[in-house]
């Protein structure tokens, strides 16, 4: 007998009462089998906060076997297409599932180029003129829909601002440099830890540093090498400045995610740079990595 669904890869689970599970460890390249940008915080067995939602994020959610259910907010750190393309996708297959409650999406407001969260949402799902218009009811409860809860952080605040908070976690959302992109890290504060998504960012604001001080991990955007051209250097940082970075910020554990060819190809280098800056842990983030 043929079977008809292919079984999943077996998956360690990631156990524990607050653990990050990278689903996409990539950037916005497709010749190295990883996902885009996404990541899932765990607690007691129970996916609860999504970091972006890039491409192949859709796919990851399900080897993973996190359930859209427990999901208590989805987070986008900003709205370049390797970190927010497959929202409405998950959004979709939340339609299959058991949730009646609301799922707040929290994102960045626009500028430049970029519309704010709420804008890209109704870019999508907005009953008249949106992309997915049959899905409006993302925005409204119709249909049997869950309702989407949208907010907007300001991305050009200096200051840390309250995104989110349950009994389980707490959220807190920084505005980042990314080049002309309005673009969030976020700190999630569950389960006794302190865990830092850096987002894509320059490793320039001062404010991000003072607000993942000592945390226990942060996963850092690890895009480029030490030389770039000039518009990637001022999009990302470089490997020194992850270095000075998780120095400065006196993190428990660094996760190079984000990475590219460009970054890893010379991997081995960017390593020695980082280290003369940071002494502690780091991994090289892979598609599936739980961070203990
Ligand atoms: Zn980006």
């Amino acid at each position: 007998m043929v079977a008809l669904i292919a079984p999943l890869q077996a998956r360690a689970a990631c156990t524990g009462p607050a653990v990050v599970q990278v689903l996409g460890s990539g950037g916005p390249d497709a010749d190295d089998a990883r996902a885009s940008s996404g990541y899932l915080l765990w607690m007691d067995g129970e996916a609860r906060l999504l970091v972006d939602a890039g491409g192949g994020v859709f796919l990851r959610f399900g080897e993973a076997k996190a359930k859209f259910e427990s999901l208590d907010a989805i987070a986008i750190t900003h709205l370049h297409a390797d970190h927010v393309g497959e929202l409405p996708v998950l959004l979709k297959s939340g339609f299959f599932s058991e949730r009646k409650r609301p799922i707040p999406i929290i994102g960045p407001t626009g500028g430049g180029q970029f519309p704010g969260m709420k804008e890209f949402m109704k870019a999508q799902f907005d009953k008249k003129r949106g992309a997915f218009r049959y899905l409006s009811g993302y925005l409204d409860g119709s249909g049997g829909s869950v309702r989407a809860d949208i907010m907007e952080i300001s991305a050009t605040a200096s200051s840390p601002k309250a995104a989110f908070g349950n009994e389980r976690f707490k959220l807190t959302a920084i505005g980042v440099k990314h080049g002309p992109v309005p673009a969030l890290g976020y700190v999630v504060e569950a389960g006794g830890k302190r865990m830092a998504f850096a987002g894509d960012q320059n490793g320039d604001n001062p404010a991000f540093a003072a607000a993942i001080k000592d945390a226990d991990v942060l996963v850092m955007d690890h895009a480029i090498p030490e030389m770039p051209d000039r518009t990637s250097g001022q999009l990302h940082a470089r490997p020194s400045e992850i270095g000075m970075l998780a120095a400065k910020a006196n993190v428990r554990q660094l996760v190079l995610s984000h990475n590219m060819a460009r970054s890893l190809g010379p991997l081995q280098d960017n390593l020695t740079l980082i280290k003369q800056h940071y002494k502690g842990p780091i991994k090289v983030a892979e598609d599936l990595m739980c961070v203990e």
